[in-house]
């Protein structure tokens, strides 16, 4: 054995003996060989027996991402084959290989593939890199994408952060191809979004909520519905498309409320979508306030708990927000409730909830558990992709 290695702490072998993908600097007990960022490593338990290997960033607290348990190069070939079968898997088994539809392709850990997220948006992709050497083996990678879906173009968007997480410096911008000069046009059932892939938030859509989307709409006809939350009022055009009486689409960003109503019109329900620029917890406060209940109310905000340490702070801002939903929810309404917070689980949220309820004295049944879609895969091995968990409930 040649190359550069990390032997690890026992605490940090066994966390890479269930092959949980982040080797953070903590579980490292000595690194030789001096790798640089990006570079190929050898994982070694205490002892020094062979785990498998992983790419190497001495700016990140994720030291090591760990990529495979054999005896193999991390090259570009490597990534290109692991890309195709996350794509094949959409396509073959998943059955979302509608041209003018919208899916994840990557998902990240939950595709082994840490720190790559690719988007299909129709006849274009969007791709995100959240760690350091998988960025050192984009071109590989797009040339398998070109190759397996043969886009119009690929875009690349970045996240807030990447630059002090990972030491990763990069400017949105196009990478292959060329992008429409406005939004893209995506379907998604006999829905239809436009989605802006240059400024949109994240890739341009939630791709995640689409199964929730339809699941929420079911409870929708004859209500009236407050989307909380709402981006580009894709909950809103589910739900108003299903019969629903009205919704209001309420968020912090005017560009996506501007979507929202074009989404509204694009779909025929224009006339019946109201929009508010506002801070979801003072509109809901102020509903309450004035009186104005609702049948139904979606409460899909942004991440509350960006680590561990900021789960307790989270709990109690799910807690009030849902709280205060439920001052303004009709008897017998219905409350579909999301948090997309990675770091907290699913027991946690419900219990958020419920002090919510008991806070609010008001009996509230669980009738349905939602998650992400099956595009967005959850490793056993990695509990932090299943990030996307919610409940339809009943209330009193
Ligand atoms: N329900 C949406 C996705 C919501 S993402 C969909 O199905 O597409 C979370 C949204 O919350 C973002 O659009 C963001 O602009 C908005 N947001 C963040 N903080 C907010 C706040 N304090 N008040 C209102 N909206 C907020």
């Amino acid at each position: 054995m040649s190359g550069p290695s990390v032997r690890l702490t026992a605490r940090g072998e066994a966390a890479a003996r269930a092959r949980h993908p982040w080797i953070f600097s903590g579980a490292l007990a000595r690194v030789d060989g001096e790798p640089e960022a990006g570079t190929e490593v050898d994982v070694l338990g205490s002892g020094g027996a062979f785990l498998g290997r992983g790419l190497f960033n001495p700016h990140s607290q994720i030291r090591v991402r760990l990529y495979t348990a054999a005896d193999e190069p991390l090259d570009g070939a490597f990534f290109a084959a692991r890309v195709r079968e996350a794509v094949r898997l959409r396509s073959r088994t998943l059955g979302l290989a509608d041209p003018a539809g919208a899916c994840r392709l990557v998902f990240s850990e939950g595709d082994d593939l840490s720190g790559l997220t690719v988007d299909r948006y129709g006849d274009h992709l969007v791709v995100v890199l959240t760690g350091f050497g998988v960025a050192g083996r984009l071109e590989p990678i797009l040339d398998a994408l070109e190759d397996e879906l043969s886009p119009e173009g690929i875009v690349l968007r970045t996240e807030k952060g990447m630059g002090e997480a990972e030491g990763l410096v990069l400017e949105d911008g196009l990478l292959r191809g060329a992008l429409p000069d406005g939004p893209t046009e995506i379907r998604e059932g006999d829905l239809r979004f436009a989605v802006d892939l240059r400024t949109g938030q994240k890739t341009g859509f939630y791709l995640d909520q689409r199964r929730n989307r339809g699941r929420a709409a079911a409870y929708a006809p004859g209500r009236s519905v407050a989307d909380v939350c709402s981006y580009t009022g894709a909950f809103s055009v589910a739900a108003l498309r299903a019969g629903a009486e009205r919704s209001v689409a309420v968020d912090a960003s005017a560009p996506a409320l501007e979507l929202a109503s074009a989404n509204a019109q694009r779909n025929g329900v224009g006339d019946r979508l109201e929009t508010a620029r506002a801070n979801a917890f003072d509109w809901l406060a102020a509903q309450a306030e004035q009186g104005r209940t609702f049948g139904m109310i979606v409460l899909d905000p942004p991440r509350f708990a960006r680590s561990r340490r900021g789960v307790p702070a989270a709990l109690k801002a799910y807690q009030r927000l849902n709280g205060l939903a439920l001052r303004c929810l009709e008897e017998r309404g219905v409350l579909v409730t999301f948090s997309c917070s990675g770091r907290v689980s699913d027991a946690d949220f419900q219990e958020a909830v419920a002090r919510a309820a008991s806070g609010a004295g008001r009996p509230l049944r669980i009738v349905e558990r939602l998650a992400q879609g099956p595009d967005h895969p959850v490793s056993t091995a990695c509990p932090e992709s299943a990030y996307l968990k919610g409940f339809v409930c009943l209330a009193g």
